[in-house]
C-alpha cells in the first residue's frame, strides 16, 4: 500500500490541538509516511516531532510555516528542510515572536474596548511563546464571549472588526531568502485563501519564484478538484514545484484531517523528489 506526504501540519506549539506526538501517532494511524511539522513561526515542536517518527518510522522533514507580508497583505510561506538552529531561522523567529507578543496585546486593549474581556484572554495567554489569533480565539469560546472560533473571528478578529490588528509581518522576499539560506525549499502556503484576483496570483506566484521560492501547495485540506486544478496551473505558469498538505489543525474536523488528500498531479515535480527520499521510495514502490 502507498503511504501518503503530508507536509503542512500544526500542533501545540503553535495552534494545534495535537502534541507533536500525538500528532505523529495520528499519521502513523492515517497512512502517512513522510511529513512536516511546520507551526506558525516557531521550530519549538521540531525536536519531538523527529523523535517520534523515528519511533514510528516514519519520514520526517523538518518544517516551519512563516508569516509574511506582500503589497500590504499577509502570506504564509512553508520552509522545509530547514536548520532549526540556523541563523536566519533564529532571527525569523525571534522576530514573528516579538510581533506576535506585541499583537496579542494590542489586540486585548480593543477587545477591552469593544465589551470583550481582552484583559482576560490575556492572562490565559501569558505562558503562550507564539501566540496566534486562534489562541485568541479558543480563549474567548472559554470565557463564553464568542459560540465557536470561526464565530470568534467572525465578532471579534477578522479583518474589518473591532479587534483586528494587522502585522506587519517581514516581507515576502526576505521571508524566503531565511528560509534558502537555512538550506530549505520555500513553498507558497495555500495560494487560494489569500483575497487576491487571479491576475494578482499570478504575479505573486512569479514574485515568490523571482525571490527563490521552490513550490507552490497544488494540494491543501479540503481542496475541491477545480481547486487543485487552478493551483496547478498557477504552479507550472510560475515554473514552481509542487506540495501537498492538509494544513491540519484539529483533526476533528474532517476537511483537515490528515491522509485523505488528494494525490499530487504528475503534471508538477514534487517539491519532495529533491530530498531523494529512500524511505519514502521503499513506501511508495
Ligand atoms: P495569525 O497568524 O495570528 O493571524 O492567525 C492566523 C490563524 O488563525 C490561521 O492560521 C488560522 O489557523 C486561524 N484563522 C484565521 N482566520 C480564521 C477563521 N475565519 N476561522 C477560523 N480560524 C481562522
Ligand atoms: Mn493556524
Ligand atoms: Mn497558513
Ligand atoms: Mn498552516
Amino acid at each position: 500500500m502507498s503511504r501518503g506526504v503530508d507536509l503542512h501540519l500544526h500542533s501545540t506549539c503553535s495552534d494545534g490541538v495535537l502534541s507533536p506526538t500525538a500528532l505523529v501517532e495520528l499519521l502513523a494511524a492515517s497512512a502517512v509516511g513522510v511529513f512536516a511539522l511546520t507551526d506558525h513561526d516557531t521550530v519549538a515542536g521540531q525536536a519531538e516531532a523527529a523523535a517520534a517518527a523515528v519511533r514510528h518510522g516514519l519520514t520526517c522533514l523538518t518544517g516551519i510555516e512563516l508569516s509574511a507580508r506582500w503589497r500590504g497583505g499577509t502570506v504564509h510561506v512553508v520552509g522545509l528542510g530547514i536548520d532549526p538552529s540556523s541563523p536566519g531561522i533564529r532571527a525569523a523567529v525571534a522576530l514573528r515572536r516579538d510581533l506576535r507578543q506585541a499583537r496579542v496585546r494590542s489586540i486585548a486593549e480593543r477587545l477591552d474596548r469593544a465589551g470583550a474581556p481582552g484583559g482576560e484572554v490575556l492572562a490565559r495567554l501569558a505562558t503562550e511563546e507564539t501566540p496566534t489569533r486562534t489562541h485568541v480565539a479558543r480563549a474567548l469560546v472559554e470565557l463564553g464571549a464568542a459560540a465557536d472560533i470561526p464565530a470568534a473571528f467572525h465578532r471579534w478578529l477578522g479583518r474589518g472588526k473591532p479587534a483586528h490588528v494587522a502585522a506587519e509581518w517581514p516581507e515576502l522576499d526576505a521571508t524566503v531568502a531565511d528560509i534558502v539560506g537555512a538550506g530549505g525549499a520555500a513553498v507558497l502556503a495555500h495560494p487560494l485563501r489569500y483575497t487576491l484576483s487571479a491576475g494578482q496570483r499570478r504575479t505573486l506566484a512569479a514574485g515568490f519564484r523571482a525571490a527563490g521560492g521552490a513550490a507552490l501547495e497544488v494540494v491543501t485540506g479540503g481542496s475541491a478538484a477545480h481547486q487543485i486544478e487552478t493551483a496547478l496551473g498557477l504552479a507550472l505558469r510560475a515554473g514552481l514545484e509542487g506540495s501537498v498538505g492538509s494544513d491540519c489543525h484539529d483533526p476533528s474536523l474532517p476537511w483537515h484531517r490528515p491522509g485523505r488528500l488528494a494525490k499530487l498531479p504528475e503534471a508538477v515535480v514534487p517539491v519532495w523528489k529533491r530530498w531523494e527520499l529512500a524511505t519514502l521510495r521503499s513506501l511508495e514502490a
